[in-house]
């Protein structure tokens, strides 16, 4: 519900509306939603809930998405709440004392959580129940309250932000990887039909080739394309529309955005490829270090153009062919 309330409201709103409903809808992540189908089948077979569940990977990937997808497929509740927006132990005894049997709490930025209401957490995962204390000083006592079987997921950008106790208690961790082109096509052509657009193959391909292997990205694409190809009077969005679209909106070639390049162009020009330290180029660019570490560097990195070293980020061959440099001299890679 915190959401609604964020600036973020209306692309949420489309990104619902283009939300999977069923794991046979949801497109890729083929191991993960395999094994997920087991769990739950078992889950439900024994009718109990399904174990704690922790998604990690890159914004965008579908976590979300998978949570809501679980909790329709095991026929129980769904909760969603996020850990900034948890501010006292006594806001999460509220959420989980108003748990129905079964039902799936989502926690959003789980990594988040503040630390006391952290504690509060590690009874309700693991005997499902909560520790209060009732009164004050000497007189203060601890009581214990069962809780409903409920499934905890939590959704985090790299599984190392969790501390070792949060990330011990859930028995399914599962990691989401960066999509590939043939996935996004599916992902392109699945929103253009829901947004009513007609999309030929090669432009549905060139939205998903330049999506940075995310399908969130691939459905605001698609929604920006749609408007220009609306103000052109395009009929179908084929490959050259959705280029000249995704070419104004300074998405190039291999999907980087402008933040990506500044990144890129920053290692390049200012530290001559590096190594240089992502504090270093975190006050360069004016961005958090989260930001850089959790939504650029990761696709830049499985691109092969950056790699993290000990001492810091280093800009790789294939770095600098793509923004079209020589490295200087002895810097050769
Ligand atoms: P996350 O929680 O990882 O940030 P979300 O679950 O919110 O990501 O997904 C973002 C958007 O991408 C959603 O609108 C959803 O419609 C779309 N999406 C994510 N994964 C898929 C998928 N596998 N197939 C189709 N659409 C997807």
């Amino acid at each position: 519900e915190d959401r609604l309330s964020s600036p973020e409201r209306k692309i949420e709103d489309i990104d619902a509306a283009l939300r999977p409903k069923s794991l046979d809808e949801f497109i890729g992540q083929e191991a993960a939603r395999a094994n997920l189908r087991v769990f739950i089948e078992a889950a439900k077979s024994r009718s109990e809930a399904l174990d704690h569940t922790l998604f990690f990977g890159p914004p965008g990937l579908g976590k979300t998405t998978l949570a809501q997808i679980i909790a329709r497929e095991l026929g129980v509740g769904f909760r969603a709440t996020s850990g900034p927006v948890i501010a006292k132990s006594g806001d999460l005894a509220a959420l989980l004392t108003n748990l129905e049997e079964g039902d799936v709490l989502f926690i959003d930025e789980i990594h988040r959580l503040n630390p006391v209401v952290e504690e509060v957490l590690y009874p309700a995962m693991e005997d499902r129940a909560l520790d209060l204390i009732i009164g004050e000083g000497p007189s203060a006592r601890s009581v214990r309250i069962d809780l409903p079987q409920f499934t905890l997921i939590g959704a985090t950008t790299r599984q190392g932000l969790l501390t070792t106790p949060l990330r011990d208690r859930f028995g399914i961790p599962v990691r989401l990887n960066f999509y590939s082109v043939e996935e996004l096509e599916k992902v392109v052509h699945r929103a253009a039909k829901l947004l009513g657009l007609d999309i030929a193959p090669d432009g549905a391909t060139e939205v998903a080739r330049r999506a940075r292997g995310t399908p969130r990205i691939a459905g605001r694409l698609l929604r920006r394309v749609r408007d220009f190809a609306n103000v052109a009077g395009a009929a179908t969005v084929d490959q050259k529309t959705a280029d000249a679209s995704l070419t104004r909106l300074e998405v190039d070639s291999i999907g980087l955005d402008a933040m990506d390049r500044r990144y890129l162009h920053m290692i390049a020009d200012i530290y001559k490829g590096g190594p240089v330290g992502v504090e270093t180029l975190a006050a360069g660019l004016s961005e958090p270090r989260d930001t850089i570490e959790e939504v650029i560097e990761p696709y830049l990195i499985q691109l092969g153009l950056v790699a993290r070293t000990a001492r810091g980020r280093a800009l790789n061959d294939r770095g600098w062919q793509h923004l079209g440099l020589k490295p200087p001299a002895g810097k050769e890679v």
